[in-house]
């Protein structure tokens, strides 16, 4: 069998370093071709020494050079690139199969649908890319037959449990997809302590090891948001029916009931390996390396309905996927913004769902037509959510929506 041979766009990032974890249980299946990171230069220094890919990109370009020095010195052979154009191109590389999309953010925008113009197998964990553009990147998928599998571990759990070629969900007999979410670290702490949260607090997870972006995004449950606007172009699923329930344990990782009452689930540990192994040895099944699920030391499964007075950025987002146009690259542009200054002091916890509030309050929505019209929007939300950091008016927004074009 000839090897699958991968690019891995943010491999030093948690879902890059769980990959590089997988592909090493399988070096017989998997070769790795590129690499990339923002401006980690010692971390990708390290993976290209046992890795030894053809290609390095970092986006910051006095990291490349300084990883090039790196290389030069311990004598590794290895084309270093800069710049998010270097990005695109190894996400779209004749002699890639597979691309990894495990970049965070819309900065991974541009190089998942690179890789969806190229027709590559994609592994997509950067769930912006879709909530900014999801009908840009599922159409350029599309057309240029790109395999696309669901990396966030809801979305994979919800791909198991469809059937295998499902022609839409009217068709399999779809009622209800039903997202799983842990509630995050303050699903039970009290309503007047979110003033003080920390980016620590926020960003330890009970279940999950993630990024700090992700983790912030769990604690205020903006990522199950997201998460609802990723499936609903990953299934073409109706909003009404994507339903978010809490589950605090992290074991039920999403869920597709049917019409005749059937409910088919994924179960298994809360690690990223098992889905990630899933996509790259789809449609076989290969180890992961991960621990296997022990239902009796579990014990016990809960569920309960989210509480929109604790996680109003749940909201925001069915409202944004309601709105639809450029107004989820709005939401997302703003929680970026928001997540950012939250870790570094400048923003409270319980100032997030408000400044990303009054952005799409103060936004106008379009059509999109293109990346283009996402990235304008990206770029606006982003300078009203610096005006608004500059500003801190008092609480209270009023609601956003907006007649589409308005
Ligand atoms: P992370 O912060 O740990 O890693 C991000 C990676 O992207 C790093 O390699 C970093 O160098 C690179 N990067 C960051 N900004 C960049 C930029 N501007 N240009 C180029 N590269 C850049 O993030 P993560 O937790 O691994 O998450 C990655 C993506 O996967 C996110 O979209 C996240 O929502 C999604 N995801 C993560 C998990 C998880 O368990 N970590 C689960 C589901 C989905
Ligand atoms: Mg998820």
């Amino acid at each position: 069998m000839p090897k699958q041979r991968l690019t891995i766009l943010g491999s030093t990032g948690s879902v890059g370093a769980s990959t590089l974890d997988v592909v090493s249980r399988h070096r017989d299946r998997f070769e790795v071709v590129a690499l990339t990171a923002r401006s980690q230069t010692d971390a990708l220094f390290a993976q290209c020494v046992t890795w030894r890919p053809r290609f390095a990109v970092m986006s910051n370009p006095d990291a490349a050079q300084d990883l090039r020095r790196q290389l030069l010195k311990a004598g590794v052979e290895c084309d270093v690139r800069a710049g998010t154009a270097a990005l695109e191109e190894v996400a779209s590389l004749t002699e890639v199969d597979t691309v990894m999309a495990a970049i965070v953010g819309i900065a991974g925008l541009r190089p998942t649908l690179a890789a969806a113009r190229a027709g590559k197998k994609i592994l997509l964990a950067n769930k912006e890319s879709l909530v900014t553009a999801g009908a840009v990147l599922m159409d350029a998928a599309r057309e240029s037959r790109a395999t696309l599998l669901p990396i966030d571990s809801e979305h994979n759990a919800i791909f198991q449990a469809l059937p295998r070629s499902c022609e839409g969900l009217g068709a399999a007999g779809v009622r209800r997809i039903l997202l799983t979410a842990s509630g995050g670290p303050f699903r039970t702490l009290s309503l007047r302590q979110f003033d003080d949260v920390t980016p620590e607090q926020a960003c330890a997870h009970p279940n999950w090891a993630m990024g700090r972006k992700i983790s912030v995004d769990s604690a205020t449950m903006m990522n199950k948001g997201l998460e609802v606007i990723e499936a609903r172009w990953l299934f073409d699923a109706a909003p009404a029916m994507i339903e978010v329930v809490i589950h605090p344990e992290s074991v039920v990782h999403s869920l597709v009931e049917y019409v005749d009452g059937s409910v088919i689930a994924q179960l298994g540990n809360p690690d990223m390996r098992t889905p990630i192994a899933f996509a790259l040895g789809f449609p076989d099944r290969i180890a992961a390396g991960v621990e296997f699920l022990d239902l009796p030391r579990v014990g016990a499964l809960h569920f309960e309905r989210p509480d929109p007075q604790r996680f109003p950025c749940l909201r925001l987002a069915y409202d944004a996927l309601e709105t639809s146009g450029t107004a989820p690259a709005t939401l997302n542009a703003a929680n970026e913004v928001a997540v950012a200054s939250f870790l570094s002091g400048a923003l409270r916890f319980s100032q997030i769902p408000r400044m990303i509030e009054s952005v799409l309050a103060g936004s106008a929505f379009h059509p999109v037509n293109g990346i283009e019209d996402v990235l304008v929007a990206d770029g606006l939300a982003r300078s009203l959510a610096e005006d608004w950091l500059r500003a801190r008016p008092a609480i209270g927004a009023g609601t956003f929506r907006q007649a589409l074009g308005s």
